[in-house]
């Protein structure tokens, strides 16, 4: 009998009851290797009215101990990393060293949280009036849900979790109905490192189930991760049932190449960023604006020799260095993009379509692709294609570079490759995106800085982790203290000043 991947709820595995279900399938093999439970409304009220109760005592629990369990997450986390990375692998398809690395970015944010008695110490100032103090604290929100992309089902969910629950909320996970494992391996390990029933919980399912989240009642923030139609519909939904919501949408990464940068380490750069994780990472870059034909051929003679030696093949031989796509639905997306891009005149330096492994011949994979002279109305341009497919654009100065990206609708991240410290800093510095590189091509803030994009990459004001993540998960309250009592002001008709 197949697998099936059940919701964890108070501690423990809450059979599905829904008799809904969704197939999750290994991308390298084409086939349904289990099934994922899909919770109905009913189900995710359950898991909220767990999270609800384990609340009041844990929010109550002082900081250095939620942080002793964090400690302990980490190490099981890295404990067990083999087998979780193994896990992505398997229901998402990246190489094995790929699932390794962005887990371990994850535990970062573990490590971040392992701080958090620190990191939730408030403002005091002494004598605000005469033998008055005011001081400041930061207190948990309550439940709070977090709902997650296929593309990183072990690092997102920590970028959100651990920060959370540090602060004193109980959490419920939504993961991805595509590669649901690792949430399930979670759960148990938090359960592992001393975490109260209840903190933690995980809701598999599809619409039905966020729908349930946005209109809780009970549930008082919600963490999204995904595409931009969803994110907008999530950041919308949820605000109008009261809730605070942070939303990251798409993206659509331009790496802008000046004259005077180094072209071996601009290719090095796109090869892994373009086509690292086929393509299917929110800060891979998809777009190389050349400033300058010469700038353009240079990198298309470089690029095309490389990403024709591509090795693609299943993640879990360690030879590959790029695997399959998620689903047959997500191949077919980026192959119709491919078409269209032909029909719309870019010209298609290097075709990735044509490509079959003996052995995996019903995997989802495609090799790399490159577009030449690609311009600003083609749908290759516009749309995030999330898939190995790299757009090159002929931009003739560094201005139409810049304004390029500063017109496209998207703002995730972006990247300068340039020897000149005056272009970089204008760059860095007017720029209208949320992360920005310097001859880094794929600049993801490390844990302790906070992830986020600008324009119809973000909708919500915090950014994830980091301080962001930790006003994110808090409220703010100030008190404002008389000592002695023994003092008396007298009754004051207007507004206390201090003169
Ligand atoms: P998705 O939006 O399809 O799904 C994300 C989550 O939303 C899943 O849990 C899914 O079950 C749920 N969902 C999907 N459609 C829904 C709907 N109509 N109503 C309610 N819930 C719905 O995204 P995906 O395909 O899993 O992930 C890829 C996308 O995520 C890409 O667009 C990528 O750029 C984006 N992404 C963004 C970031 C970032 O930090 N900005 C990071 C990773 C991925």
């Amino acid at each position: 009998m197949t697998d099936v991947i059940q919701h964890y709820v108070n501690g423990r595995v809450a059979e599905g009851a829904s008799g809904r279900f969704g197939d999750v399938y290994n991308p390298a093999i084409g086939e349904v290797v289990r099934k994922v439970s899909f919770a109905s409304a009913a189900e995710v009220r359950g898991a909220v009215a767990a999270a609800k109760a384990a609340f009041p005592a844990w929010a109550a629990t002082p900081p250095l101990r939620r942080a002793r369990v964090m400690f302990r997450l980490k190490q099981l986390l890295e404990d067990n990393l083999d087998e979780l990375a193994r896990l992505v692998t398997e229901e998402h398809g990246k190489t094995v060293d790929d699932a390794k690395g962005s887990t371990t970015r994850g535990i970062e944010v573990v490590e971040f949280a392992c701080g958090i008695p620190h990191l939730l110490k408030g403002e005091f100032t002494g004598d605000v009036g005469t033998a008055i103090d005011s001081y400041s604290m930061r207190q948990p929100l309550g439940v709070v849900a977090g709902i997650t992309p296929f593309n990183f089902p072990a690092m997102i969910p920590l970028w959100m979790s651990p920060i959370a629950i540090a602060c004193g909320n109980t959490f419920i996970l939504k993961p991805s109905e595509k590669d649901p494992s690792f949430s399930m391996r979670l759960a148990e390990l938090y359960k592992e490192a001393g975490l109260p029933d209840g903190v933690f919980n995980v809701v598999q399912g599809d619409k039905e189930a966020v729908n349930a989240i946005l209109t809780d009642p009970d549930i008082a923030a919600v963490s999204f991760v995904g595409a931009t139609a969803t994110a907008e519909y999530i950041y919308h939904t949820g605000c109008a049932h009261n809730k605070r919501v942070q939303a990251l949408g798409g993206a659509k990464n331009h790496m802008v190449i000046m004259p005077d940068a180094d072209m071996e380490q601009v290719s090095d750069a796109i090869m892994g960023a373009a086509y690292g994780s086929a393509g299917e990472r929110c800060m891979a870059i998809s777009v190389a604006v050349a400033v300058g034909d010469k700038v353009a051929d240079q990198l298309i003679d470089r690029l095309t020799p490389r990403v024709q030696a591509l090795k693609v093949g299943p993640g879990v031989d360690p030879e590959v260095e790029m695997g399959p796509l998620v689903t047959k639905e997500h191949y077919d997306k980026v192959m119709g993009y491919i078409d269209r891009g032909v029909k719309e005149g870019a010209s298609l330096v290097l075709d990735g379509r044509k490509i079959s492994l003996q052995g995996y011949e019903k995997g989802y994979f495609m090799g790399g692709s490159i577009f030449d002279k690609v311009t600003t109305d083609m749908s290759i341009y516009t749309d995030e294609i999330f898939g190995p497919v790299l757009s090159v654009v002929r931009a003739k100065d560094y201005g139409e570079a810049v304004d390029m990206v500063n017109s496209h609708e998207y703002g995730n991240g972006t990247a300068i490759f340039t020897r000149d410290g005056d272009a970089a800093r204008s760059f860095a510095d007017g720029i209208k995106v949320g992360m920005v590189g310097v001859n880094v091509p794929i600049p993801v803030p490390v844990a302790y800085h906070s992830f986020g994009g600008w324009k119809r990459s973000l909708f919500g004001d915090h950014h994830m982790h980091g301080m962001e993540g930790v006003r994110f998960y808090t409220k703010l309250k100030t008190v404002t203290a008389r000592w002695p009592t023994g003092i008396r002001a007298g009754a004051d008709y207007s507004i206390p000043v201090l003169g």
